[in-house]
């Protein structure tokens, strides 16, 4: 398997080009100073689950990183139709990425050209909640996640994963599945890829997200437990204060929701709380 050389079609800066056409200079600005952004999303039956959420969050990362993606939403929307149509993709992953050209090398990048790009592929929702409800492993990292004042912390930017990617590496190293990240202040804040819960008796506790990305998907299980009439706490949780829990569930577009069994030494038996999101969530990808 290798990305760059797949069948299928790529939208690349205003025209669908064959995969492995998809190009870009090795002097391009995004490549050397991270100035990328990007969307993780998911087609479920022919549907784009939280479209405008997506898109939207595309649009504001890219303003956070001081440029402008040369689409509107309702243009985006229309490109990724014409994505998933042209790769006849039904249940899918989404990749819409922009970054800065080569026009300006060097940490000044005023006036370079601003690249667009659409990928999508077939990814079926492998797991079934049985394998699912095993759960996973998490290392925790020795990598913080940054302070606000630091870096742009609620977007999808590429320079945020330089330190999810060290983290992984050494978890996957260790016999791990993910690594657990603590903020700057030592609090937990979330996975390399995705966000975390901790489940005691009935009610659900999560970090405050305001040192990390807050996730669509945990958004969405937030907004499901408050339907439910299951209380969820935003809170400041320590490596300390897991052994207050029971369950431990991590939520993305990728990982949807996948229960934790182990963060280093803590052990967590996924139980009826995590099967409850695991089947509700699932629901709502089919529905919404
Ligand atoms: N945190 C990080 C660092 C992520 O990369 C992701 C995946 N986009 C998430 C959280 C979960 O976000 P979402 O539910 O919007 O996919």
């Amino acid at each position: 398997m290798d990305y760059s050389n797949q069948k299928g079609y790529i939208f690349y800066d205003g025209d669908l080009v064959k995969w492995s056409d998809a190009q870009l200079h090795v002097l391009s600005h995004g490549l050397h100073y991270a100035s990328s952004v990007f969307e993780g999303e998911r087609a479920y039956k022919g549907r784009v689950f939280k479209e405008i959420e997506h898109t939207k969050r595309l649009i504001y990362s890219a303003k956070s990183l001081d440029f402008e993606i040369p689409y509107s939403e309702n243009e985006i929307i229309e490109i990724r139709k014409k994505v998933l149509e042209a790769n006849d993709i039904v249940d899918g992953y989404i990749r819409p990425v922009a970054w800065r050209g080569s026009e300006m090398m060097g940490i000044s990048a005023q006036s370079n050209k601003i690249h667009f790009a659409l990928a999508a592929w077939q990814w079926p929702s492998y797991f079934s909640p049985e394998a699912k409800l095993k759960g996973i492993k998490l290392n925790i990292s020795k990598w913080k996640r940054p302070d606000p004042e630091t870096a742009p912390v609620n977007t999808k930017s590429a320079g945020l994963y330089m330190i999810c990617t060290l983290s992984k590496h050494e978890a996957e190293r260790k016999g791990f599945d993910d690594s657990l990240m603590l903020d700057y202040r030592n609090y937990i804040a979330e996975a390399t890829g995705a966000n975390i819960f901790f489940v005691k008796g009935n009610s659900l506790y999560t970090p405050i997200a305001d040192c990390f990305l807050d996730g669509i998907t945990r958004k969405t299980v937030i907004k499901i437990a408050k339907e439910e009439g299951i209380s969820v706490s935003e809170t400041r949780i320590k490596i300390e204060d897991l052994n207050n829990y029971d369950e431990c569930f991590v939520t993305g577009t990728a990982a949807e929701v996948t229960p934790v069994n182990t963060i280093a030494d803590f052990k967590f038996k996924p139980g009826k709380i995590c099967e409850f999101f695991i089947k509700k969530y699932t629901e709502m990808t089919l529905t919404e």
